[in-house]
């Protein structure tokens, strides 16, 4: 009768500590908040019209992210943001690029050599302003990110040249 006393109060001891650490990661520990934000949830695709983006983006951020275009260097607001966090599409808050693959480009743009996930962007052949350069689209909702070289940093040796206009930045 005492051994199965015993038995009985070992396993309410580990259902009660099982029951603790499941609650403590619902709670939101940062482990659980740090992968929702790492791994692109919903990769489904963002459609909009040009007139519902040109509604919901202020005009600078529209021609950029819609309009293929371009910020002036050293104008932005990430350019120069050394703060550890995430930075996601502007147009549809898929997580993009970490600070962990932030560096110092001296470009006047927000540089990275990687983005968080291979699956997160896109790249696209442009062969405007009589150049070819490799356009970095969002892949959820083909935001114009910025483009990619070949001259960036170990480990991949990548550049990705970013709009500030084409991110939002969440500090972790
Ligand atoms: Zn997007």
């Amino acid at each position: 009768m005492k051994g199965l006393v015993y038995i009985l109060s070992v396993c309410l001891f580990t259902a009660l500590a099982c029951s603790t650490s499941l609650k403590e990661q619902k709670n939101g520990s940062s482990f659980s908040s740090e992968k929702s934000m790492v791994m692109p949830a919903d990769s489904t695709k963002v459609v909009k019209s040009d007139a519902e983006w040109k509604k919901m983006l202020s005009p600078e951020v529209y021609t950029i992210t819609r309009k293929a275009g371009t910020e002036r260097a050293f104008s932005g607001k990430y350019w120069d943001n050394h703060d550890k966090g995430i930075y996601s599409c502007v147009c549809c808050d898929l997580p993009l690029f970490s600070s962990a693959t932030k560096f110092e480009s001296g470009t006047g743009w927000p540089s990275f050599y990687q983005p968080i996930e291979k699956t997160a962007i896109m790249v696209n052949t442009d062969e405007s302003y009589g150049m070819v350069r490799d356009e970095v689209v969002c892949r959820r909702c083909d935001a114009h990110l910025g483009h990619v070289f070949n001259d960036g940093p170990k480990p991949t040796g990548l550049r990705y040249c970013l709009n500030s206009a084409s991110l939002k930045f969440k500090k972790k």
